[in-house]
């Protein structure tokens, strides 16, 4: 389980190599919302999403690292890892499933590793990675069941709770589950009254599912926002959202978009679909959020060639 005492020892560690993103309030999103909202910006690190505060703190303690990683994703988890393989100059093989997005393998092999293509979904492409991992020695990094991971997200957390520590609520999108149980570690350390509220896509719901049910399911995923896209839910971020959050909602793909066009209008913030989800909720459910402080967490900004098209 991971413990405030390894958030703050991941905070020491990416000192050295990630600056606090910047957390905004705009008057206008607060009109529309009718709340003081808090933007925390995710979406202007170096691979435009969050997750590169896992990345890099799992391969700052790692043990064998010369040796190499391997990770399966087409999306910022693969990002992450090739960011931090590369800074520590560790040889990185990403696998991705057949037809892969051509800006997506661009994205990685610009990062120095090497994109494999193998297996017809992502659990054939998570089968073909553990292969190669044992083949080569190679540590596997799971999207989701590695603590350094879950330290190194709550980073986030404690930027944004230091900053402002009467939160009433802080709203995280949710694909497997590391942000939501890192914001519950930071929170119940250090702003407990700041309730903790998941969200992820009606259209890919397992982790939502999972935590309704106490065990862990997987779900049809025909979500088309990235981030959000998980089919089955992850022991280790469930065990500690259990208890730690407060609710989990849904929210449909089109909230995402429409609420997308909100942060680019009111907050010129470019955000993904997933980078949106938080403010969905916002604008879902006035009622719930009249006149309170809440924090939303723009998790990334890669939105796609066909992405950007669409919001235009
Ligand atoms: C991965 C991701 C999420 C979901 O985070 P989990 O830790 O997997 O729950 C949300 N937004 C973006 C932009 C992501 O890349």
């Amino acid at each position: 389980m991971t413990e405030m005492r390894d958030v703050l020892r991941a905070r020491q560690v990416l000192a050295g190599y990630l600056p606090e993103t910047p957390m905004w309030s705009y008057p206008v999103l607060n009109a529309v919302v009718g709340a003081e909202v808090h933007v925390k910006h995710e979406n202007v690190q170096p691979t435009g999403a969050f997750k590169v505060r896992g990345g890099i703190t799992l391969l700052a303690g790692m043990a064998g690292r010369d040796r190499g990683v391997v990770a399966y994703s087409t999306g910022n988890h693969a990002q992450s890892v090739a960011y931090a393989a590369r800074v520590f100059g560790a040889p990185c093989s990403i696998v991705m499933p057949e037809n892969p997005n051509p800006a997506k393998v661009a994205a990685v092999e610009a990062l120095g590793a090497s994109v494999v293509v193998a297996g017809a979904t992502m659990v054939e492409a998570g089968e073909h990675a553990r292969a190669l991992a044992g083949r080569e020695g190679r540590r596997l990094v799971t999207p989701a069941d590695d603590p350094e991971i879950i330290a190194g997200v709550g980073t986030l957390y404690y930027e944004m709770v230091t900053r402002q520590p009467d939160l009433d609520a802080v709203i995280v999108p949710v694909g497997s589950g590391t942000g939501a149980a890192a914001a519950c570690v930071v929170t119940q350390a250090l702003a407990p009254q700041c309730r903790v509220i998941a969200v992820q896509s009606a259209q890919a719901p397992a982790a939502h599912d999972s935590w309704r049910l106490g065990e862990l399911v997987r779900r049809p995923m025909k979500t088309t926002v990235d981030g959000l896209a998980t089919g089955s839910a992850f022991a280790l971020p469930q065990g500690i959202m259990r208890d730690g959050l407060s609710d989990f909602v849904l929210v449909s793909d089109d909230d995402c978009r429409a609420a997308q066009r909100v942060l680019a209008r009111d907050a010129h913030t470019l955000a993904e679909g997933a980078g949106a989800a938080a403010l969905a909720v916002l604008l879902a459910r006035p009622a719930e959020f009249a006149g309170k402080k809440v924090a939303i967490v723009c998790s990334g900004g890669n939105a796609g060639p066909a992405e950007l098209a669409q919001l235009a």
